[in-house]
Protein backbone atom coordinates (compact mmCIF):
# COMPACT_ATOMS: atom_id res chain seq x y z
CA UNK A 1 0.00 0.00 0.00
CA UNK A 2 1.57 3.50 -0.96
CA UNK A 3 1.99 6.05 1.66
CA UNK A 4 -0.56 8.51 -0.11
CA UNK A 5 -2.83 5.67 -0.03
CA UNK A 6 -2.56 5.19 3.38
CA UNK A 7 -3.25 8.64 4.13
CA UNK A 8 -6.22 9.08 2.18
CA UNK A 9 -7.81 5.21 4.07
CA UNK A 10 -7.26 7.29 6.92
CA UNK A 11 -8.79 10.27 5.82
CA UNK A 12 -12.08 8.32 4.16
CA UNK A 13 -12.64 6.68 7.26
CA UNK A 14 -12.92 9.82 9.49
CA UNK A 15 -14.77 11.13 7.14
CA UNK A 16 -17.38 8.75 6.74
CA UNK A 17 -17.49 8.74 10.66
CA UNK A 18 -18.29 12.64 10.77
CA UNK A 19 -15.08 14.23 10.80
CA UNK A 20 -14.26 17.56 8.55
CA UNK A 21 -11.27 17.27 6.81
CA UNK A 22 -8.85 19.81 7.57
CA UNK A 23 -5.94 20.45 4.96
CA UNK A 24 -2.30 20.41 6.57
CA UNK A 25 -0.82 23.57 7.88
CA UNK A 26 2.54 24.88 7.06
CA UNK A 27 5.57 23.75 8.64
CA UNK A 28 6.10 27.37 9.67
CA UNK A 29 4.27 27.89 12.89
CA UNK A 30 3.28 31.77 13.85
CA UNK A 31 5.42 31.02 17.22
CA UNK A 32 8.83 32.59 17.15
CA UNK A 33 9.31 29.87 20.25
CA UNK A 34 8.27 26.90 18.76
CA UNK A 35 9.90 27.27 15.26
CA UNK A 36 8.07 24.29 13.42
CA UNK A 37 4.76 22.54 13.68
CA UNK A 38 6.28 19.30 15.85
CA UNK A 39 2.60 17.58 15.56
CA UNK A 40 -0.30 17.20 14.45
CA UNK A 41 -1.76 19.24 17.59
CA UNK A 42 0.13 22.58 16.99
CA UNK A 43 -2.83 23.87 14.54
CA UNK A 44 -5.60 23.28 16.60
CA UNK A 45 -3.81 24.61 19.98
CA UNK A 46 -6.69 27.67 20.24
CA UNK A 47 -9.41 25.45 20.11
CA UNK A 48 -7.97 23.00 22.78
CA UNK A 49 -7.04 25.45 25.30
CA UNK A 50 -10.45 26.65 25.01
CA UNK A 51 -9.24 30.34 23.64
CA UNK A 52 -11.60 30.35 20.67
CA UNK A 53 -14.32 27.73 19.75
CA UNK A 54 -13.78 24.85 17.86
CA UNK A 55 -15.40 25.44 14.05
CA UNK A 56 -16.27 21.76 14.04
CA UNK A 57 -16.90 19.22 16.71
CA UNK A 58 -14.96 16.77 15.15
CA UNK A 59 -11.78 16.79 12.61
CA UNK A 60 -9.22 14.73 10.71
CA UNK A 61 -5.80 15.83 8.92
CA UNK A 62 -2.29 14.52 7.93
CA UNK A 63 -0.34 17.25 9.25
CA UNK A 64 3.38 17.41 7.86
CA UNK A 65 5.88 17.45 11.16
CA UNK A 66 9.51 18.61 11.40
CA UNK A 67 11.29 17.14 14.26
CA UNK A 68 14.47 18.73 14.97
CA UNK A 69 15.30 16.68 18.38
CA UNK A 70 14.96 13.39 16.74
CA UNK A 71 17.87 13.94 14.57
CA UNK A 72 20.45 11.91 16.61
CA UNK A 73 17.56 8.94 16.15
CA UNK A 74 17.80 9.35 11.77
CA UNK A 75 18.62 6.06 10.10
CA UNK A 76 19.78 4.39 13.34
CA UNK A 77 15.85 3.46 14.74
CA UNK A 78 13.41 2.45 12.09
CA UNK A 79 10.69 5.20 12.73
CA UNK A 80 12.45 8.87 13.24
CA UNK A 81 12.10 11.26 10.71
CA UNK A 82 13.17 14.97 10.87
CA UNK A 83 9.89 15.27 8.70
CA UNK A 84 7.24 13.17 8.75
CA UNK A 85 3.61 13.29 8.37
CA UNK A 86 1.59 12.65 11.38
CA UNK A 87 -2.09 11.59 10.89
CA UNK A 88 -4.86 12.86 13.07
CA UNK A 89 -8.11 12.95 14.57
CA UNK A 90 -9.58 15.59 16.85
CA UNK A 91 -12.83 15.77 18.78
CA UNK A 92 -13.29 19.46 20.54
CA UNK A 93 -15.81 18.30 23.18
CA UNK A 94 -17.49 15.71 21.73
CA UNK A 95 -16.26 12.12 21.29
CA UNK A 96 -13.94 11.12 24.34
CA UNK A 97 -11.97 7.75 25.28
CA UNK A 98 -14.88 5.11 24.20
CA UNK A 99 -14.84 6.98 20.74
CA UNK A 100 -11.38 7.39 19.93
CA UNK A 101 -10.28 3.66 20.83
CA UNK A 102 -13.29 2.27 18.98
CA UNK A 103 -12.00 4.26 15.95
CA UNK A 104 -8.39 3.41 15.90
CA UNK A 105 -9.06 -0.15 16.66
CA UNK A 106 -11.59 -0.55 13.52
CA UNK A 107 -9.51 1.53 11.24
CA UNK A 108 -6.66 -0.37 11.92
CA UNK A 109 -8.28 -3.97 11.88
CA UNK A 110 -10.47 -3.45 9.21
CA UNK A 111 -9.52 -5.98 6.03
CA UNK A 112 -8.29 -4.23 3.33
CA UNK A 113 -10.39 -5.36 0.94
CA UNK A 114 -13.02 -3.39 3.23
CA UNK A 115 -11.31 -0.11 3.44
CA UNK A 116 -9.16 -0.84 6.50
CA UNK A 117 -5.41 -0.75 7.44
CA UNK A 118 -5.85 -4.50 7.44
CA UNK A 119 -3.44 -4.82 10.22
CA UNK A 120 -4.02 -8.30 12.40
CA UNK A 121 -4.98 -8.12 16.06
CA UNK A 122 -2.38 -10.68 16.86
CA UNK A 123 0.35 -7.70 16.24
CA UNK A 124 -0.85 -5.14 18.00
CA UNK A 125 -0.33 -4.17 21.84
CA UNK A 126 -1.06 -1.10 23.73
CA UNK A 127 -0.17 1.33 26.55
CA UNK A 128 -2.38 2.97 28.64
CA UNK A 129 -1.30 5.44 32.28
CA UNK A 130 -1.27 3.33 35.35
CA UNK A 131 -3.86 4.68 36.43
CA UNK A 132 -6.23 5.14 33.87
CA UNK A 133 -8.71 2.08 34.76
CA UNK A 134 -11.14 3.45 32.58
CA UNK A 135 -9.24 3.67 29.00
CA UNK A 136 -7.72 -0.28 30.41
CA UNK A 137 -11.41 -1.49 29.99
CA UNK A 138 -12.27 -0.04 27.49
CA UNK A 139 -9.54 -1.39 25.63
CA UNK A 140 -10.75 -4.61 26.91
CA UNK A 141 -14.33 -4.61 26.28
CA UNK A 142 -14.17 -2.73 22.99
CA UNK A 143 -11.51 -5.01 21.06
CA UNK A 144 -10.05 -8.30 21.05
CA UNK A 145 -6.53 -7.73 22.87
CA UNK A 146 -6.14 -9.85 25.59
CA UNK A 147 -5.46 -8.30 29.35
CA UNK A 148 -1.71 -9.30 28.44
CA UNK A 149 -1.00 -7.15 25.69
CA UNK A 150 -2.52 -3.93 27.14
CA UNK A 151 0.22 -2.48 29.12
CA UNK A 152 0.29 -0.18 32.37
CA UNK A 153 2.90 2.61 32.32
CA UNK A 154 3.68 5.68 34.09
CA UNK A 155 3.60 9.55 33.36
CA UNK A 156 6.95 9.97 31.31
CA UNK A 157 5.17 8.02 28.73
CA UNK A 158 1.65 8.14 29.25
CA UNK A 159 0.46 11.54 29.88
CA UNK A 160 0.45 14.37 28.03
CA UNK A 161 0.97 17.71 29.88
CA UNK A 162 2.18 21.68 28.37
CA UNK A 163 4.00 21.96 32.36
CA UNK A 164 1.36 25.13 32.76
CA UNK A 165 -1.79 25.26 34.22
CA UNK A 166 -4.77 24.40 31.97
CA UNK A 167 -5.36 20.79 30.46
CA UNK A 168 -3.76 17.91 30.92
CA UNK A 169 -4.74 13.80 30.56
CA UNK A 170 -3.57 10.35 29.76
CA UNK A 171 -2.59 8.79 26.73
CA UNK A 172 -3.26 5.43 25.17
CA UNK A 173 -0.46 4.35 22.82
CA UNK A 174 -1.00 1.41 20.26
CA UNK A 175 2.43 -0.53 19.39
CA UNK A 176 3.06 -2.99 16.17
CA UNK A 177 5.15 -6.03 17.34
CA UNK A 178 7.60 -6.99 14.17
CA UNK A 179 8.25 -10.18 16.08
CA UNK A 180 10.95 -12.10 17.71
CA UNK A 181 13.47 -11.24 14.65
CA UNK A 182 14.05 -7.70 16.02
CA UNK A 183 13.81 -7.63 19.81
CA UNK A 184 12.96 -9.24 23.09
CA UNK A 185 9.69 -10.24 24.17
CA UNK A 186 8.09 -8.32 26.80
CA UNK A 187 6.38 -5.78 25.25
CA UNK A 188 6.44 -1.74 24.29
CA UNK A 189 7.66 -1.10 27.57
CA UNK A 190 10.92 -3.44 27.12
CA UNK A 191 11.78 -2.08 23.85
CA UNK A 192 11.03 -0.19 21.14
CA UNK A 193 12.73 -1.19 18.33
CA UNK A 194 10.65 -4.52 18.02
CA UNK A 195 7.27 -2.86 19.35
CA UNK A 196 7.17 -0.11 17.23
CA UNK A 197 4.51 2.60 18.31
CA UNK A 198 2.21 3.95 15.61
CA UNK A 199 -0.53 5.51 17.27
CA UNK A 200 -0.96 7.91 20.02
CA UNK A 201 -4.07 8.95 21.25
CA UNK A 202 -4.19 11.66 23.84
CA UNK A 203 -7.42 12.39 26.25
CA UNK A 204 -7.97 15.69 27.24
CA UNK A 205 -9.35 15.29 30.84
CA UNK A 206 -8.16 17.71 33.58
CA UNK A 207 -7.58 20.46 34.12
CA UNK A 208 -4.26 20.82 36.31
CA UNK A 209 -3.28 24.11 38.32
CA UNK A 210 0.05 24.18 40.91
CA UNK A 211 2.33 23.17 38.40
CA UNK A 212 5.69 22.03 39.89
CA UNK A 213 7.09 20.19 36.52
CA UNK A 214 5.55 18.54 33.67
CA UNK A 215 4.52 15.59 35.58
CA UNK A 216 4.35 16.51 38.87
CA UNK A 217 0.90 19.16 39.32
CA UNK A 218 -2.06 19.40 41.38
CA UNK A 219 -5.79 17.89 39.36
CA UNK A 220 -8.56 20.66 39.91
CA UNK A 221 -10.82 18.58 38.65
CA UNK A 222 -12.56 17.32 34.88
CA UNK A 223 -12.78 19.84 32.46
CA UNK A 224 -16.01 20.72 31.19
CA UNK A 225 -15.49 19.67 27.27
CA UNK A 226 -13.06 16.90 26.93
CA UNK A 227 -11.44 17.12 24.03
CA UNK A 228 -9.36 14.04 21.84
CA UNK A 229 -5.60 14.76 20.17
CA UNK A 230 -4.14 11.51 17.89
CA UNK A 231 -1.38 10.86 16.47
CA UNK A 232 -0.27 8.38 13.57
CA UNK A 233 2.48 8.89 11.71
CA UNK A 234 2.29 7.79 8.57
CA UNK A 235 5.74 6.84 7.51
CA UNK A 236 5.59 4.20 10.44
CA UNK A 237 2.11 2.76 9.02
CA UNK A 238 3.59 3.09 5.73
CA UNK A 239 7.04 0.88 6.05
CA UNK A 240 5.25 -1.74 8.38
CA UNK A 241 2.53 -2.26 5.63
CA UNK A 242 5.27 -1.96 2.54
CA UNK A 243 7.23 -4.77 4.11
CA UNK A 244 10.13 -3.03 4.07
CA UNK A 245 12.57 -2.49 7.45
CA UNK A 246 12.40 1.23 8.18
CA UNK A 247 10.21 4.30 7.11
CA UNK A 248 13.69 5.38 4.43
CA UNK A 249 12.73 2.18 2.63
CA UNK A 250 9.04 3.71 1.93
CA UNK A 251 7.63 4.75 -1.50
CA UNK A 252 8.28 8.75 -1.00
CA UNK A 253 12.02 8.22 0.54
CA UNK A 254 13.51 5.46 -0.99
CA UNK A 255 13.78 7.03 -4.50
CA UNK A 256 16.50 9.82 -2.68
CA UNK A 257 18.47 6.89 -0.95
CA UNK A 258 18.48 4.98 -4.43
CA UNK A 259 20.16 8.05 -5.74
CA UNK A 260 22.62 8.44 -3.14
CA UNK A 261 23.71 4.84 -3.18
CA UNK A 262 23.64 5.15 -7.12
CA UNK A 263 25.93 8.61 -6.92
CA UNK A 264 28.19 6.79 -4.33
CA UNK A 265 28.94 3.70 -6.23
CA UNK A 266 28.45 1.87 -2.83
CA UNK A 267 25.99 -0.97 -2.24
CA UNK A 268 23.18 -0.07 0.26
CA UNK A 269 23.03 -3.40 3.01
CA UNK A 270 26.82 -4.28 3.00
CA UNK A 271 27.94 -1.77 5.91
CA UNK A 272 26.04 -0.28 8.97
CA UNK A 273 28.05 2.94 9.20
CA UNK A 274 27.37 3.57 5.23
CA UNK A 275 23.69 2.75 5.96
CA UNK A 276 22.94 4.76 8.59
CA UNK A 277 24.25 8.17 6.27
CA UNK A 278 22.19 6.86 2.97
CA UNK A 279 19.23 6.76 5.40
CA UNK A 280 20.53 10.19 6.50
CA UNK A 281 20.65 11.93 3.36
CA UNK A 282 17.52 10.25 2.21
CA UNK A 283 15.60 11.67 5.34
CA UNK A 284 17.25 15.18 5.40
CA UNK A 285 16.98 16.03 1.45
CA UNK A 286 13.50 15.52 1.73
CA UNK A 287 13.13 17.25 5.14
CA UNK A 288 15.02 20.54 2.98
CA UNK A 289 12.36 20.11 0.36
CA UNK A 290 9.48 19.82 2.42
CA UNK A 291 11.28 23.19 4.30
CA UNK A 292 11.73 25.11 1.23
CA UNK A 293 8.59 24.32 -0.06
CA UNK A 294 6.79 26.14 3.10
CA UNK A 295 8.81 28.78 2.45
CA UNK A 296 12.21 28.75 4.60
CA UNK A 297 15.46 29.83 3.08
CA UNK A 298 18.77 29.09 4.58
CA UNK A 299 20.36 31.64 7.20
CA UNK A 300 22.33 31.90 9.66
CA UNK A 301 19.53 31.78 12.63
CA UNK A 302 16.01 30.70 13.26
CA UNK A 303 14.70 28.69 10.88
CA UNK A 304 16.65 29.29 7.78
CA UNK A 305 19.61 27.99 9.90
CA UNK A 306 18.00 24.57 11.05
CA UNK A 307 17.83 24.22 6.67
CA UNK A 308 20.86 24.58 6.32
CA UNK A 309 22.46 23.01 8.84
CA UNK A 310 20.20 19.87 7.12
CA UNK A 311 21.49 20.05 3.61
CA UNK A 312 25.36 20.17 5.10
CA UNK A 313 24.74 17.34 6.95
CA UNK A 314 23.54 15.58 3.31
CA UNK A 315 26.96 17.01 1.81
CA UNK A 316 29.20 15.74 5.08
CA UNK A 317 27.32 12.27 4.95
CA UNK A 318 27.79 12.02 1.04
CA UNK A 319 31.43 12.56 1.60
CA UNK A 320 31.99 9.75 4.41
CA UNK A 321 30.30 7.87 1.59
CA UNK A 322 32.62 8.62 -0.95
CA UNK A 323 31.47 11.40 -3.02
CA UNK A 324 33.31 15.39 -2.49
CA UNK A 325 31.22 16.33 -5.87
CA UNK A 326 27.61 17.95 -5.86
CA UNK A 327 24.89 15.72 -5.87
CA UNK A 328 22.07 18.49 -5.07
CA UNK A 329 20.78 18.44 -8.34
CA UNK A 330 20.21 14.59 -8.29
CA UNK A 331 18.99 13.91 -4.96
CA UNK A 332 16.23 17.03 -4.58
CA UNK A 333 14.85 15.91 -7.92
CA UNK A 334 14.81 12.04 -7.13
CA UNK A 335 12.72 13.62 -3.66
CA UNK A 336 10.68 15.82 -5.79
CA UNK A 337 9.44 12.79 -8.28
CA UNK A 338 8.69 11.03 -4.75
CA UNK A 339 6.79 13.72 -3.33
CA UNK A 340 5.14 15.84 -5.80
CA UNK A 341 1.50 13.67 -6.20
CA UNK A 342 1.24 14.44 -2.39
CA UNK A 343 2.59 18.07 -2.52
CA UNK A 344 2.04 19.21 -6.31
CA UNK A 345 3.77 23.06 -5.20
CA UNK A 346 6.93 20.78 -4.80
CA UNK A 347 6.70 19.97 -8.52
CA UNK A 348 5.47 23.45 -9.82
CA UNK A 349 7.75 25.09 -7.73
CA UNK A 350 10.52 23.31 -8.11
CA UNK A 351 12.92 25.74 -10.21
CA UNK A 352 12.71 27.88 -7.11
CA UNK A 353 13.42 25.78 -4.59
CA UNK A 354 16.39 23.64 -6.09
CA UNK A 355 17.80 27.16 -6.86
CA UNK A 356 18.52 27.99 -2.89
CA UNK A 357 19.71 23.93 -2.64
CA UNK A 358 21.96 24.51 -5.08
CA UNK A 359 23.53 27.54 -4.05
CA UNK A 360 23.74 26.44 -0.63
CA UNK A 361 25.43 23.51 -1.72
CA UNK A 362 27.94 25.44 -4.17
CA UNK A 363 29.22 27.98 -1.21
CA UNK A 364 29.54 24.61 1.17
CA UNK A 365 31.75 22.80 -0.90
CA UNK A 366 33.87 25.72 -1.25
CA UNK A 367 33.89 26.54 2.52
CA UNK A 368 35.03 23.11 2.09
CA UNK A 369 37.72 23.29 -0.11
CA UNK A 370 39.05 26.39 1.61
CA UNK A 371 38.97 25.14 5.10
CA UNK A 372 40.55 21.62 3.86
CA UNK A 373 43.90 23.41 2.30
CA UNK A 374 44.47 25.45 5.09
CA UNK A 375 43.83 22.25 7.11
CA UNK A 376 46.01 19.97 5.02
CA UNK A 377 49.14 22.81 5.25
CA UNK A 378 48.40 22.22 9.45
CA UNK A 379 48.72 18.83 9.55
CA UNK A 380 51.88 18.91 7.17
CA UNK A 381 53.63 21.19 9.38
CA UNK A 382 52.60 19.46 12.40
CA UNK A 383 53.82 16.53 11.09
CA UNK A 384 57.56 18.13 10.04
CA UNK A 385 57.88 19.37 13.71
CA UNK A 386 57.19 15.71 14.70
CA UNK A 387 53.95 16.43 16.40
CA UNK A 388 50.73 14.61 16.97
CA UNK A 389 48.00 16.95 17.88
CA UNK A 390 46.43 20.19 15.80
CA UNK A 391 45.88 23.19 18.54
CA UNK A 392 42.47 24.47 19.64
CA UNK A 393 43.17 27.97 18.15
CA UNK A 394 44.11 26.64 14.48
CA UNK A 395 40.40 25.03 14.74
CA UNK A 396 38.80 27.26 16.17
CA UNK A 397 40.27 29.82 13.21
CA UNK A 398 38.66 27.26 10.77
CA UNK A 399 35.53 27.68 12.27
CA UNK A 400 35.39 31.14 12.44
CA UNK A 401 36.89 32.09 9.74
CA UNK A 402 35.40 29.41 7.17
CA UNK A 403 32.42 28.20 9.28
CA UNK A 404 34.76 25.08 8.98
CA UNK A 405 32.80 22.00 11.52
CA UNK A 406 34.96 20.58 13.96
CA UNK A 407 33.58 17.43 13.82
CA UNK A 408 34.60 17.85 10.49
CA UNK A 409 38.20 19.25 11.16
CA UNK A 410 38.70 16.10 13.77
CA UNK A 411 37.44 13.52 11.01
CA UNK A 412 40.19 15.16 8.76
CA UNK A 413 42.82 15.17 11.54
CA UNK A 414 42.17 11.76 12.93
CA UNK A 415 42.31 10.31 9.24
CA UNK A 416 45.93 11.61 9.14
CA UNK A 417 46.32 9.91 12.51
CA UNK A 418 46.36 13.16 14.75
CA UNK A 419 44.40 14.28 17.58
CA UNK A 420 42.37 18.01 17.76
CA UNK A 421 42.65 19.74 21.56
CA UNK A 422 39.32 19.99 21.40
CA UNK A 423 39.59 21.21 25.49
CA UNK A 424 41.39 24.33 23.94
CA UNK A 425 38.63 24.67 21.13
CA UNK A 426 35.95 24.41 23.13
CA UNK A 427 37.41 27.08 26.09
CA UNK A 428 37.39 29.86 22.66
CA UNK A 429 33.82 29.06 21.80
CA UNK A 430 32.82 29.54 25.10
CA UNK A 431 34.94 32.89 25.01
CA UNK A 432 33.68 33.63 22.16
CA UNK A 433 30.18 33.28 23.08
CA UNK A 434 30.87 35.25 26.31
CA UNK A 435 32.15 37.94 24.06
CA UNK A 436 29.04 38.15 22.00
CA UNK A 437 27.16 38.52 24.66
CA UNK A 438 28.56 41.20 26.28
CA UNK A 439 28.61 42.90 22.67
CA UNK A 440 24.93 42.76 22.97
CA UNK A 441 24.46 43.90 26.80
CA UNK A 442 26.25 46.86 25.98
CA UNK A 443 24.69 47.85 22.61
CA UNK A 444 21.18 47.43 24.68
CA UNK A 445 22.92 50.37 27.48
CA UNK A 446 23.09 52.63 24.79
CA UNK A 447 19.32 52.20 23.74
CA UNK A 448 17.98 55.92 24.97
CA UNK A 449 14.50 54.28 26.58
CA UNK A 450 14.28 50.65 26.88
CA UNK A 451 11.12 50.26 28.87
CA UNK A 452 9.03 49.01 25.73
CA UNK A 453 11.91 46.37 25.71
CA UNK A 454 11.15 45.32 29.44
CA UNK A 455 7.86 45.38 29.06
CA UNK A 456 7.37 42.82 26.32
CA UNK A 457 10.29 40.27 28.39
CA UNK A 458 7.93 41.09 31.47
CA UNK A 459 5.44 38.86 29.09
CA UNK A 460 7.49 35.91 29.29
CA UNK A 461 10.84 34.75 27.78
CA UNK A 462 10.48 33.43 24.29
CA UNK A 463 13.54 29.91 24.39
CA UNK A 464 14.79 29.34 20.78
CA UNK A 465 16.19 26.18 21.39
CA UNK A 466 16.89 25.22 17.82
CA UNK A 467 21.26 25.75 18.28
CA UNK A 468 21.15 23.37 21.34
CA UNK A 469 19.36 20.73 19.58
CA UNK A 470 22.28 20.67 17.21
CA UNK A 471 24.94 21.26 19.22
CA UNK A 472 25.80 17.53 19.57
CA UNK A 473 25.93 17.13 15.66
CA UNK A 474 26.69 13.76 15.02
CA UNK A 475 29.36 11.78 14.01
CA UNK A 476 28.20 10.63 10.88
P1 LIG B 1 8.61 7.67 19.68
O1 LIG B 1 8.40 7.30 21.13
O2 LIG B 1 8.62 6.50 18.76
O3 LIG B 1 9.73 8.62 19.47
P2 LIG B 1 6.67 9.73 20.12
O4 LIG B 1 6.00 9.19 21.36
O5 LIG B 1 7.72 10.75 20.30
O6 LIG B 1 7.26 8.48 19.25
P3 LIG B 1 4.30 11.20 19.47
O7 LIG B 1 4.78 12.50 19.95
O8 LIG B 1 3.35 10.42 20.33
O9 LIG B 1 5.57 10.27 19.11
O10 LIG B 1 3.70 11.39 17.99
C1 LIG B 1 2.55 10.70 17.51
C2 LIG B 1 2.94 9.70 16.43
O11 LIG B 1 3.71 10.32 15.39
C3 LIG B 1 3.79 8.55 16.93
O12 LIG B 1 2.99 7.53 17.49
C4 LIG B 1 4.49 8.12 15.66
O13 LIG B 1 3.68 7.22 14.92
C5 LIG B 1 4.67 9.40 14.87
N1 LIG B 1 6.03 9.99 15.01
C6 LIG B 1 6.52 10.66 16.08
N2 LIG B 1 7.77 11.09 15.85
C7 LIG B 1 8.09 10.70 14.60
C8 LIG B 1 9.25 10.86 13.78
N3 LIG B 1 10.32 11.54 14.21
N4 LIG B 1 9.22 10.32 12.53
C9 LIG B 1 8.15 9.62 12.09
N5 LIG B 1 7.02 9.46 12.81
C10 LIG B 1 6.97 9.98 14.06
MG1 LIG C 1 9.73 10.62 20.06
MG1 LIG D 1 6.64 7.38 22.42
MG1 LIG E 1 3.87 8.85 21.62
Amino acid sequence: MKTAEIAQRYLDYFEKNGHTIVPSASLVTDDPALLFTVAGMVPFIPYLSGDVPAPYPRAADNQKCIRTNDIEEVGKTPRHGTFFQMLGNWSFGDYFKEGAIRYAWELLTTSEEEGGLGFDPKDLWVTVYEEDDEAHDLWLRLTDLPEERIQRLGKDTNYWSTGLPGPAGPCSEIFFDRGPAYGIDGGPATDDDRYVEIWNLVFMQYEITDVRSKYDFTIVGELPNKNIDTGMGLERIAFLKQGVDNMYETDQVRPVLDAAVALSGKAYGADHDDDVRFRVVADHVRSSLMLLSDGVTPANEGRGYILRRLMRRVIRSMRLLGVDGPTFATLFAASRDAMKDAYPIVGADYDRLVTYALAEEATFLRTLAAGSENLDASIAAAKDAGGTTIGGAEAFLLHDTYGFPIDLTMEIVEEAGLTVDRDAFDTLMHEQRARAKADARSRKRQLADTSVYRDFRAKGETVFTGYTDWETESTV
